[in-house]
């Protein structure tokens, strides 16, 4: 067969211990023998990082910020530990996924791998939800204090022209305890705009709750900049594709969300996204089935699986041992990511590509050839086999 042909190339970024083991089986079982495959590639494996003083991270997120593609390995996020570990470690350097989140000014979207024969908990969802965390601000960098006597606790905003603004917050009897929070009206409009772009890109509906009937300044703001964002930039082509974008209070939208089939993408506050994105996880099946994108505000994706490393499985397979580690959530990062290289870039051939190996990896799971850590998912009755994650690569190659 001759290979298909990419025009741009995306960028490839590397990462750490089992999930660079599946990386590279991935790549050369599922990828190379089809796809004329051109990609910039960054090591961002913890030596490298390490030795490059952490420049390759940054070096790949504004490569993914030019190409507007990229796919990213699992990578370790250094800490005490790892310090003994690696002592070559000359800093513990931060998270990866920080920092590029950091240049691309990016939301992340998770989004559950659905199975036939893995029913989610919550019996009528037949579809998956992406959840969209904000990832900036309110609790998550908010200033706390307790005090011990009566007495009454002011707000107050020195601007940089001198101005002030001041609010009583609360007058108390006895000992109390506050918080100071905030949000930039930048953040909450690159959340938006992420999320807007991703709903066109997946062709879903959004949904975006929070409590401004409560926190009718602070909330409201957040309404108000999503329905800014939509008005002005975004309705005609919500409009053209037939989906909707629609805010309602966080209470009200958690109820819909389990009384619904799925399919849709829900856009949540920071500290809700937190509370709502496990809920999900956990109640569609398994972490080693869920995929995470990072998109920005002008657009920009970066494909990765949500799981870690997983370390556990590595130091098995270093002692020679065949682990069942499960690849899917990495596969459907190689897969994503193609695809959207082909819609910026016009290669229908490509997105072909994206959605059969896409098939073929469900296909195969739908045959119950699975790795182990989804056998005790399965519904009752079910014929499933637990294969090693070679063997069940190899089986999607050979129905690819
Ligand atoms: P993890 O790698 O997600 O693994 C936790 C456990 O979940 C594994 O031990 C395994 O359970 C199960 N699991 C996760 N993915 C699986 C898969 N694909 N197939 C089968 N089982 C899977 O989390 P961690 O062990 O807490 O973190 C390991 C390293 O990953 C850390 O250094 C952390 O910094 C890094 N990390 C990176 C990212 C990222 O780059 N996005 C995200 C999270 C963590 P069993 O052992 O019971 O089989
Ligand atoms: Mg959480």
């Amino acid at each position: 067969m001759e290979k298909i042909k990419m025009t741009t190339p995306l960028v490839e970024m590397d990462g750490d211990e089992m999930t660079r083991i599946l990386w590279g089986l991935i790549k050369d079982k599922l990828i190379l023998p089809f796809v004329d495959l051109k990609t910039e590639y960054y090591d961002l494996g913890l030596l490298n990082r390490n030795a490059t003083r952490d420049q390759v991270t940054v070096d790949a997120a504004r490569a993914a910020k030019r190409l507007g593609v990229a796919v990213k390995c699992a990578t370790i996020t250094p800490n005490r530990q790892r310090m003994e570990e690696y002592p070559e470690l000359t800093e513990m350097w931060k998270s990866p996924n920080g920092t590029i989140r950091a240049i691309l000014d990016g939301t992340a979207f998770r989004c559950p791998i659905v199975l036939p024969c893995v029913k989610p908990v919550v019996k009528n969802w037949e579809k998956p939800i992406t959840i969209a965390r904000h990832a900036y601000g309110d609790m998550y960098k908010a200033v706390d204090m307790t005090t011990e006597e009566p007495g009454t606790a002011v707000l107050t905003f020195k601007g940089e022209s001198g101005a002030e603004k001041a609010l009583n917050v609360q007058t108390v009897d006895g000992p109390a305890v506050w918080q100071g929070q905030h949000n930039k009206e930048a953040s909450i409009r690159a959340f938006a705009r992420s999320c807007f772009q991703y709903a066109l890109a997946q062709k879903q509906d959004l949904w975006f709750s929070a409590k401004d009937t409560i926190a009718k300044v602070y909330d409201g703001e957040f309404k108000r900049i999503f329905e800014e964002e939509y008005e002005s930039s975004y309705k005609a082509e919500f409009e053209t594709l037939g989906l909707a974008y629609f805010y309602t209070l966080i209470d009200d939208a958690v109820a819909r969300c389990v009384r619904s089939k799925g399919g849709f993408i829900w856009a949540l506050k920071n500290y809700d996204g937190d509370v709502m994105s496990d809920m999900v996880a956990a109640a569609f099946g398994s972490l080693a089935m869920m995929t995470s994108v990072l998109v920005s505000p002008d657009g920009t994706m970066e494909f990765e699986a949500s799981h870690g490393t997983v370390t556990r499985h590595y130091y098995r397979y270093l002692q020679g041992e065949k682990t069942s580690t499960n690849p899917m959530a990495t596969l459907f990062a190689w897969s994503g990511a193609l695809k959207r290289r082909g819609e910026l870039d016009n290669l229908p051939d490509l997105i072909r590509f994206g959605q059969r190996l896409e098939d073929a990896a469900l296909g195969t799971l739908k045959d119950g050839v699975m790795t182990k850590d989804l056998l005790p998912l399965t519904e009752p009755g079910f014929p499933a086999r637990g294969v090693g994650s070679e063997e069940f690569l190899d089986a999607i190659a050979a129905r690819l």
